[in-house]
C-alpha cells in the first residue's frame, strides 16, 4: 500500500514524499479511506502510531479541494487537543503535509499571551488546533466562532478526562453545528470515554490499533535492577557507554526530574526538564534545544512527554518505573517511531518491582535483564513508595487519576 494508493491529492502526495515516509502506517491505512468518505471515526491508539497524519491529512484534503464559499476564510476544522506540546505538534505537522496547499492554519493555547493569537485569528484561518481553556477563552470574548465548523476531531480523550476537561469538552461539543463529521482518538477506552465519544461521535467506524503492534516490536528493551542511590551513576555510565546523543529520561516526579538534571549536569551532560511545573517559554526552549541537539538528555514526566514527537531518539531510559503500566507502553513508543528502531532501558529499584511485575503482565513478556553492571541490586523487595504525598504525586493536574481498568488490547 502506497500513499498513492490511498487516493491523496498530489500537493499532500508531494509533502508526505518529502518528509521522507515511503508507506502509510496501519492507522493511516486504516483511518484515511474512511475519512475521505467523511464518515465518522473512533479511532483507539496513542502517539507513535502516526496518528496525526492519519486525521490532518484527510482534512487537508477535503479543504484543500472544497470550493471556497465566502470571500473570508472562515475556520472550518477545529482540533481539540489536551496539552500545548501536543497543540504545537499536530499544528507543525499540518503545515508540513499542508505545505503546497494554500491552507492556512494556527494554534492556541493557554498560559501566554492572547494578543498574538487573536492576531493571527484575524487574519483569517482554515485550520485550528487547541487546548480547551483557552479556545473557550477566545470564543467568548468573541474572536473565534465555530459555526463554520465541518472537521472536528477530539484527540487524546482520555487524557482530556484524566486532566478535568470534561466540563470544556462539553460546552465546545454544544457550540458545533450539528452537520460536521467528527473524529475522536483515545489510547484506552473505559466507559467514561466510550460514552463522551458517544454523544459527540454519529454511527462512527471504528479503527484499534494495539500498543503492541506500535511499540514493543521495533524497541530493543533491558532492565537493570538497581537501588535508587546508583540510578545516576548507572544512567552516566549507560549514556557514555552508548554514545547516545539524544537520550530521554523518565522521571516519576517533577521534583525527581529536575534532580536528575543536575545530577547530569554536574557530570557535564547538558540536560533540561520539562514537566508541568515549567513556563511554557521554557518548555518549549527545552523541547528545541534537545529537537536541535544542543541538549543531550531531556528528563519528563509523563504528562509533559506525551506526544514528544522527536525524530531518531535512540534511547529512552525508565530512570523511574510507571505505576501505572499502561505508561510503560507510552514511554518506550517514544522510540522506535515509524521510522527507526529505538532502544528503551528501565532502572527498578526495590521498591518498584510489583509496578516491574505489572508492566511484564501487560506486555506478556519478561524485560531481558541485564546483571552485568557494577550496581546490579540483589536487596529483597520493598514496598512500592506512597503516591499522593510530597515529591510521589502522580502528574495531571491534582486529583487522583483513576486506574485504567480497560486494557488497549485483547
Ligand atoms: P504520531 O503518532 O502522529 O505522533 O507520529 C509518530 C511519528 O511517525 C512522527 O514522527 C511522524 O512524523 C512519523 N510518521 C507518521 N507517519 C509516517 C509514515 N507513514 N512513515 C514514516 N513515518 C511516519
Amino acid at each position: 500500500m502506497t500513499f498513492k494508493d490511498l487516493g491523496l491529492i498530489e500537493p499532500i502526495l508531494r509533502a508526505v514524499t518529502e518528509k521522507g515516509y515511503i508507506s502509510p502506517t496501519p492507522i493511516q491505512e486504516q483511518s484515511i479511506p474512511i475519512l475521505l468518505k467523511k464518515k465518522d471515526l473512533l479511532g483507539c491508539a496513542q502517539t507513535g502510531t502516526g496518528k496525526t497524519a492519519a486525521f490532518t491529512i484527510p482534512i487537508l484534503q477535503h479543504l484543500a479541494t472544497e470550493k471556497q464559499t465566502s470571500q473570508r476564510r472562515q475556520i472550518k476544522s477545529l482540533i481539540v487537543t489536551p496539552t500545548r506540546e501536543l497543540a504545537l505538534q499536530i499544528e507543525d505537522n499540518i503545515k508540513e503535509y499542508g505545505k503546497y496547499t494554500s491552507l492556512k492554519s494556527t494554534v492556541i493555547f493557554g498560559g501566554v499571551n492572547q494578543n498574538p493569537q487573536v492576531n493571527r485569528l484575524r487574519q483569517g484561518i482554515d485550520i485550528l488546533v487547541a487546548t480547551p481553556g483557552r479556545l473557550l477563552d477566545l470564543i467568548n470574548q468573541g474572536f473565534i466562532s465555530l459555526s463554520q465548523i465541518e472537521y472536528f476531531v477530539l484527540d487524546e480523550a482520555d487524557q482530556m478526562l484524566d486532566m478535568g476537561f470534561i466540563h470544556d469538552i462539553k460546552k465546545i461539543i454544544a457550540k458545533l453545528p450539528k452537520e460536521r463529521q467528527s473524529l475522536f482518538f483515545s489510547a484506552t477506552m473505559a466507559k467514561p470515554i466510550v460514552d463522551l465519544s458517544n454523544q459527540i461521535l454519529g454511527h462512527p467506524e471504528k479503527v484499534t490499533i494495539k500498543p503492541e503492534q506500535t511499540t514493543a516490536d521495533k524497541v530493543t528493551q533491558s532492565l537493570y535492577m538497581v537501588s535508587n542511590e546508583d540510578k545516576i551513576k548507572l544512567l552516566v555510565e549507560l549514556i557514555a557507554a552508548r554514545n547516545a546523543k539524544s537520550v530521554l529520561v523518565f522521571s516519576r516526579t517533577k521534583h525527581g526530574a529536575n534532580k536528575v538534571v543536575k545530577l547530569l549536569e554536574r557530570e557535564e551532560i547538558n540536560a533540561a526538564a520539562i514537566h508541568g511545573n515549567k513556563t511554557q517559554a521554557a518548555r518549549v526552549k527545552a523541547l528545541n534545544s534537545f529537537k536541535d541537539a544542543s541538549i543531550k538528555v531531556l528528563v519528563a514526566t509523563d504528562i509533559a512527554a506525551r506526544g514528544i514527537d522527536v525524530s531518531e531518539l535512540e534511547l529512552v531510559v525508565n530512570y523511574d518505573l510507571p505505576n501505572i503500566p499502561e505508561t510503560y507502553v507510552h514511554r518506550i513508543g517514544r522510540t522506535g517511531r515509524a521510522k527507526a528502531s529505538g532502544e528503551a532501558v528501565s532502572f527498578c529499584s526495590a521498591e518498584e518491582r510489583s509496578w516491574l511485575r505489572a508492566i511484564q503482565k501487560l506486555i506478556k513478556t519478561d524485560i531481558p535483564l541485564v546483571q552485568d553492571h557494577p550496581y546490579h541490586d540483589t536487596s529483597p523487595e520493598e514496598a512500592p513508595p506512597k503516591q499522593g504525598g510530597g515529591g510521589g504525586r502522580r502528574q495531571g493536574g491534582g486529583g487522583k487519576r483513576p486506574q485504567r481498568s480497560s486494557k488497549p488490547r485483547r
